[in-house]
C-alpha cells in the first residue's frame, strides 16, 4: 500500500517539496534512512535477503563429525599462542577448543600487513572427502575493545593438487565475526580438490590493537562438520536452479526490461503488483539457446514496486520507474562512508592511522589519515580515492534539483575525500600516492606500529587530483567559496606538475592509458576555466590516443573486429584490464572534445574514433548471449609482459607463458594467434567487475554522443549483471538486493553497498566462476568497484 499513499499525498502538496525529492525509497531503504538520519550512521544489512539466511537453512543430506574437545590431543596449534579445551563456553556439549593469543607481535610485519594468523587444525589422515561439499564450524571470539574480528579456514589437500594453492587464493575462505556470540560458518567446498585431505583448520587475524583495546584476544571453536548439501551452483553459465536472474535495483522509465529463467515448462510469466498482489501485465518469454528464456516486459512503464513470476517462481519486489536504482545508490555511499579514515566510525573502528606519513624526500612530512580505505584492508592511495569522490560529483549532477537531501549528502562526502586529496600534497607535484596499510594502531609516533609512504610525483597521480578538484569546484561555488577556490587552485596547479612531466617526454609503459588521462582531465580544465591551452593539450593528447587505435577493421579474423586499443602507437599489445579498468577514458575525453569544441579540424577523426569503438562494443556483445556481457579483450598468443603484474606475497606462484597460453586459447578463437577471451587473463588477481563497467561506462557515454539507444542498452546490462542478472541470481553487492553472499571485509566487516572486486574465473577456464568460498580477490570489498557502480548509477539518473 505504501508507495500509492506517498504518490497520493505528493500530489497535493506544493510543488517546491516536490521538487525536494522526486524519488520513493523502498521499504528497506527507508528504514535504513530513518535508522541513519540519511547517513549519520552506518546502515544495517536487512538478514532476510541474504544467501547466507538461504544456506543456513539448505537440508543437509549428510553430516560428521570432526572431533575436537573429544580428540585434543590430535589436534596442531601453529603460530602465536595456546590451546586448550573449554568445557564452558560450548554450542555442542561437548566443550570448545580455546586459543588465547596477543593480537600484535613485538615487530611489525614490514609489508604492513597482518602480525599473523594462529591457527588450530584438526588432521586428518589424506582422506577423500569427496562424499561432503560443505564444510560447517562454529566460532566465538572475545577480543575486548574490538568492534569486528577477521577468522579463517583452511583446506589442506595433498592429492592431485596442492590446497590452498600455493601463492594464489583457492583453498582459503574468510568470515568477518563479531565478538561475544556465536556464529556459524558454512563454506561450501564442491570446486575444491579434496582427494588427500590433511586437515580442516580455524585462524584468527592478528590485527594489532587499536587505541583502547585489548592486547589479547580468544577465539574459541566448536562442533566443526563436513556435511553434504545441495551446493549452490559456481562454474559457468548455467542459471540456478528455481532462480530468476533480473536487475534487484529495477528498472528506469525507458529501459530494455528483461529477465532470464531456464528450464521452465512453460515460457508465460507475470508482473505482480508488490502491494496488492495484482497482476499488471502477462506476457510470453522467448526461448533461446540451451533452455534459457528470456522474459521481456520493456513496454510496461508504470511506477511502482513490482515482482515477475513464472510456473511456480517468483522474484523478489523491484522498482519500474524514477526510484529503481536509488537504494543502490544511497548504500554505495554508504560503503565510503563506512571505509572513512582518520575517522571514530561507530561498529566498525576508532579514528584511526593519525600516525601513518607521507614523507618527501626534503624531509617533510604530512599524515595520511583521513579520505577512505581503498578495501578490505586499509591501504590508502589518490586514484580510489578521487574516483570515488568524482562518482559522487557525478551522482550529486544527476540528482541535483530531484532530491536535495541525497544531494547534499553526496556533497558532504565528497569534500572528506577532497580535504583528503587537497591536504596530502606538497604544493610542488610531490604527494601521498598509495600506501599498504593492514593494521590498526595506536595513533603514537614512534611507537612499533609506525608506517611511512614516500612522497612521489607522478603525473597520473597529478591528473587525478586536478580531474577530482576542477569537477568539484563549482559544486561548492555558492555555498562555500572559500572551499571553491582551494579545488580550483588546486587543479590549475596539479595540472601543470603533470604537464611539466609528461612535457619532459619521460617513457611511460602504456603511453595511450596516460594520454587518455590526460585528454580528459585537460577537458575538465577547460570546463573549470574556458582557457583555450586546455583544448590545445586534450586535442594533442587525442591524436596520440587516436594513433594507438585499430580503426581498419581485422579482415583476418573470424570476427573483423576494430575500435579497439592498443597499449601504444606501436600496436605491440591490445590494451587489456584484469583489474582496475581504465576502459572509458579514451572515448570519454574524445566525446568531450567533440562535445564543446565541434568545429575543430580534428573533429572528424574523433568521431570516426569513437564510432569505431562503438562498433566493437556492438560487435562484441554478442559472444555472452543471453547474458549480454561485455566480453574482457582480444589477446595474442605468446604476447604478454609480467614486469608490471602485481603479485602479492612471496614469490610463489607466479604467472608462467604457459598459463597465458592456456588461458588465451581458451578464449573465442579469431585467428591463429588471436583470441577474445570472454574474461580477462588472470592469474592471482581475479574478479572483473571494474572491467565490464570500464566498457559501461565508454558505452553510456557513446550512447549519449551517437544517439544510440543499444549502447545504453549494453551498458545498463553490465550494471544488471552485477545487481542479479548473472547465472547465480544474486546481487553481488553486499547488503543491496537478494541473495548477497558475504565478502572479504576484514577491517571494515559486512559493509552495506560493498561491491566486491568481482565474478572470477575457475583456473584457466573462460566462463564466470562465484564460489561460495570468501577470499580476496574476488570478494574483497573494493572502492574502485563501489565508485564504478555509483557512477553508472549516476547515468541512470541523468534524464
Ligand atoms: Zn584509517
Amino acid at each position: 500500500m505504501r508507495p500509492f499513499i506517498f504518490i497520493a499525498f505528493s500530489i497535493f502538496i506544493s510543488m517546491t517539496v516536490s521538487a525536494q525529492c522526486q524519488y520513493i525509497p523502498d521499504v528497506g531503504l527507508a528504514k535504513q534512512l530513518e535508522e541513519s538520519r540519511n547517513l549519520r550512521s552506518t546502515f544495517k544489512a536487512d538478514p532476510s535477503n541474504a544467501a547466507l539466511t538461504r544456506w543456513y537453512g539448505k537440508e543437509v543430506i549428510s553430516s560428521r563429525i570432526l572431533p575436537l574437545a573429544d580428540d585434543f590431543e590430535s589436534l596442531r596449534h601453529k603460530g602465536p599462542g595456546t590451546i586448550q579445551v573449554d568445557r564452558e563456553m560450548t554450542v555442542s556439549g561437548k566443550g570448545s577448543i580455546r586459543l588465547d593469543t596477543p593480537v600484535s607481535l613485538d615487530v611489525k610485519n614490514p609489508s604492513n600487513r597482518n602480525y599473523g594468523m594462529p591457527e588450530i587444525i584438526r588432521p586428518l589422515d589424506n582422506e577423500d572427502l569427496h562424499d561432503y561439499n560443505r564444510f560447517s564450524v562454529w566460532v566465538y571470539v572475545d577480543a575486548p575493545g574490538i568492534y569486528l574480528a577477521f577468522t579463517g579456514f583452511t583446506l589442506y589437500n595433498e592429492g592431485v593438487k596442492i590446497m590452498p594453492v600455493p601463492g594464489r587464493f583457492e583453498g582459503q575462505h574468510f568470515e568477518t565475526v563479531y565478538p561475544n556470540k556465536w556464529q556459524r560458518i558454512v563454506w561450501e567446498i564442491p570446486d575444491l580438490y579434496r582427494d588427500k585431505v590433511t586437515g580442516l583448520s580455524v585462524n584468527i587475524m592478528m590485527t594489532g590493537a587499536p587505541a583502547g583495546a585489548s592486547e589479547q584476544m580468544s577465539l574459541y571453536i566448536d562442533d566443526m562438520r563436513l556435511e553434504k548439501v545441495e551446493p549452490e551452483n559456481t562454474r559457468g553459465f548455467t542459471l540456478r536452479k528455481n532462480a530468476i536472474a533480473y536487475s534487484h535495483s529495477g528498472y528506469k522509465h525507458g529501459a530494455r526490461k528483461q529477465a532470464l529463467v531456464q528450464n521452465v515448462k512453460d515460457v508465460s510469466f507475470r508482473l505482480h503488483d508488490e502491494a496488492t498482489g495484482a497482476v499488471v501485465y502477462e506476457s510470453r518469454g522467448k526461448a533461446m539457446e540451451n533452455g534459457f528464456v528470456l522474459l521481456d516486459f520493456s513496454d510496461f512503464e508504470q511506477r511502482g514496486q513490482y515482482t515477475v513470476s513464472i510456473g511456480n517462481i517468483t522474484s523478489k519486489p523491484f522498482a519500474i520507474g524514477d526510484d529503481a536504482y536509488l537504494a543502490t545508490a544511497w548504500r554505495t555511499l554508504n560503503f565510503f562512508y563506512a571505509e572513512r579514515c582518520g575517522y571514530d566510525q561507530p561498529g566498525i573502528h576508532q579514528e584511526c592511522h593519525l600516525d601513518v606519513l607521507c614523507m618527501h624526500p626534503d624531509g617533510r612530512s604530512i599524515s595520511v589519515a583521513g579520505g577512505w580505505h581503498d578495501a578490505a584492508d586499509m591501504t590508502q592511495g589518490i586514484g580510489n580515492t578521487a574516483e570515488g569522490g568524482i562518482a559522487m560529483l557525478e551522482m550529486a549532477a544527476a540528482v541535483k534539483g530531484k532530491d536535495q537531501v541525497l544531494y547534499e549528502r553526496l556533497l558532504e562526502e565528497a569534500r572528506w575525500g577532497l580535504n583528503w586529496v587537497m591536504r596530502t600534497r606538497f604544493g610542488d607535484g610531490y604527494r601521498q600516492g598509495g600506501l599498504i596499510i593492514g593494521i590498526h594502531t595506536k595513533n603514537i609516533r614512534g611507537d612499533k606500529d609506525d608506517m611511512e609512504a614516500i612522497a612521489r610525483n607522478s603525473p597520473s597521480d597529478n591528473l587525478m587530483g586536478a580531474y577530482y578538484c576542477a569537477l568539484a569546484a563549482p559544486f561548492y561555488d555558492t555555498s562555500d567559496p572559500v572551499f571553491a577556490r582551494w579545488c580550483r587552485n588546486c587543479a590549475v596547479e596539479d595540472f601543470e606538475f603533470a604537464m611539466d612531466i609528461i612535457n619532459t617526454g619521460q617513457p611511460v609503459n602504456n603511453s595511450m592509458e596516460l594520454s587518455a588521462l590526460a585528454m580528459t582531465v585537460s577537458m575538465y580544465m577547460y570546463r573549470l576555466t574556458g582557457k583555450q591551452s586546455y583544448i590545445d593539450y586534450a586535442a594533442g593528447f587525442a591524436r596520440t590516443v587516436m594513433n594507438c587505435q585499430q580503426l581498419e577493421r581485422r579482415k583476418d579474423w573470424t570476427m573483423p573486429l576494430h575500435g579497439f586499443f592498443y597499449e601504444t602507437a606501436d600496436k605491440k599489445r591490445i590494451q587489456a584490464y584484469y583489474h582496475q579498468s581504465k576502459e572509458h577514458l579514451p572515448v570519454q575525453g574524445l566525446s568531450m572534445l567533440l562535445t564543446d569544441v565541434p568545429n575543430h579540424k580534428d573533429a572528424a577523426q574523433w568521431k570516426s574514433s569513437c564510432q569505431a569503438y562503438a562498433d566493437y562494443l556492438h560487435d562484441i556483445v554478442e559472444v555472452m548471449t543471453p547474458y549480454g556481457i561485455l566480453p574482457g579483450a582480444v589477446y595474442e598468443v605468446d604476447n604478454t609482459d609480467y614486469s608490471n603484474l602485481y603479485h602479492e606475497g612471496e614469490q610463489v606462484g607466479l604467472p608462467s607463458l604457459e598459463e597465458y597460453n592456456a588461458q588465451v586459447k581458451n578464449g573465442i578463437r579469431l585467428s591463429k594467434t588471436y583470441y577474445l577471451r570472454r574474461f580477462p587473463v588472470a592469474y592471482q588477481f581475479r574478479g572483473f567487475h571494474a572491467v565490464h563497467m570500464g566498457k559501461a561506462k565508454a558505452a553510456f557515454i557513446l550512447a549519449r554522443l551517437l544517439n544510440d539507444t543499444e549502447l545504453k542498452y549494453i551498458a545498463t546490462r553490465q550494471l544488471e549483471y552485477i545487481i542479479g542478472f548473472n547465472p547465480y541470481a544474486a546481487s553481488t553487492i553486499y547488503g543491496d538486493g537478494y541473495d548477497y553472499h558475504p565478502l572479504y571485509g576484514a577491517y571494515a566487516g559486512d559493509v552495506v553497498g560493498a561491491v566486491p572486486v568481482g565474478i572470477e574465473t575457475f583456473e584457466n577456464d573462460d566462463e564466470p566462476y562465484f564460489p561460495t568460498q570468501n577470499n580476496c580477490t574476488y570478494k574483497e570489498i573494493w572502492t574502485h568497484t563501489t565508485a564504478r557502480v555509483l557512477w553508472l548509477v549516476a547515468e541512470l539518473f541523468k534524464e
